[in-house]
Formats: structure tokens, sequence, C-alpha cells
């Protein structure tokens, strides 16, 4: 098992794990872009939104998103959400995640 996230879920590399249930964990990026700054991923390896197997997964990702940030006090005031997708989305770990950012204003928008 060489890819860091499949190490990450299964406790090999430590993170600091804010969420977790049978299928997802949710954890803190290591950069964080923003002052509250966490990945959702399934457990599995999934490779981004458009592999197979992600169909069965993607839905339950978002709504596991949204239980994560309203967990984490975000929801009231608004986050965003973030799947970058393969190499022209900026796609630099070759797992299934997605980013939540928040605990402030956000000021860009896109790219
Ligand atoms: P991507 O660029 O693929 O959308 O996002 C990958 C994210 O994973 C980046 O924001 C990066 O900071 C984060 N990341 C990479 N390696 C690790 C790690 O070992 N631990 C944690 N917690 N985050 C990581
Ligand atoms: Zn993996």
């Amino acid at each position: 098992m060489s890819c860091i996230f499949c190490k990450i879920a299964a406790g090999e590399i430590p993170s600091a794990r804010v969420f977790e249930n049978a299928e997802f964990i949710a954890i803190r990026d290591i950069q964080p872009q923003a002052k509250v700054h966490l990945l959702v991923m399934p457990k599995a390896h999934v490779e981004c939104l458009d592999s197979s197997g992600a169909a069965e997964v993607n839905s339950k990702l978002l709504n596991t998103a949204v239980e994560v940030a309203r967990q984490e006090d975000l929801a009231a005031d608004g986050f965003r959400v973030v799947v970058n997708t393969r190499e022209w989305g900026g796609q630099t770990v070759a797992h299934l995640h997605l980013h939540i950012l928040g605990g402030e204003q956000l000021r860009g928008r896109f790219a």
C-alpha cells in the first residue's frame, strides 16, 4: 500500500483526525490554506471524483463533509468545499479527498 492517504486512513501515518465513521475520515490539512482546513476522504482507495467506484462514494463524501462542517462549528458562518480532480484540477494526492475551508471570511473565489 503506497498511497499516503491510505496510510493515513490505516493509522500508519499520524494525522490530526477530527472525524471518523465506518467509511470516511476527516483530518486537518498539514498545510492549511485557511484558519480551518480539513480533508474528508474515504478509507477505501478511490483515485478521484471520476474514477470507477467513485459513484457510490461521491454523494456520501459530500454529505459527510456537511456533517463534519457542522461538527466543527463551520456551518452557521459558512465554509467552502473544493475537490481538485486530476492534473489540471490541481490534484496532488491521487486518493479522493474533499477540502473543507472555513473558520474565517474567505476572499478569493476560484482560480
Ligand atoms: P490536493 O492538492 O490533492 O487537492 O490536496 C492534497 C492536500 O493534502 C494538500 O492540501 C496537502 O497539504 C495535504 N497533504 C499532503 N500530505 C499530507 C499529509 O501527510 N498529512 C496531511 N494531514 N495532509 C497532507
Ligand atoms: Zn489511497
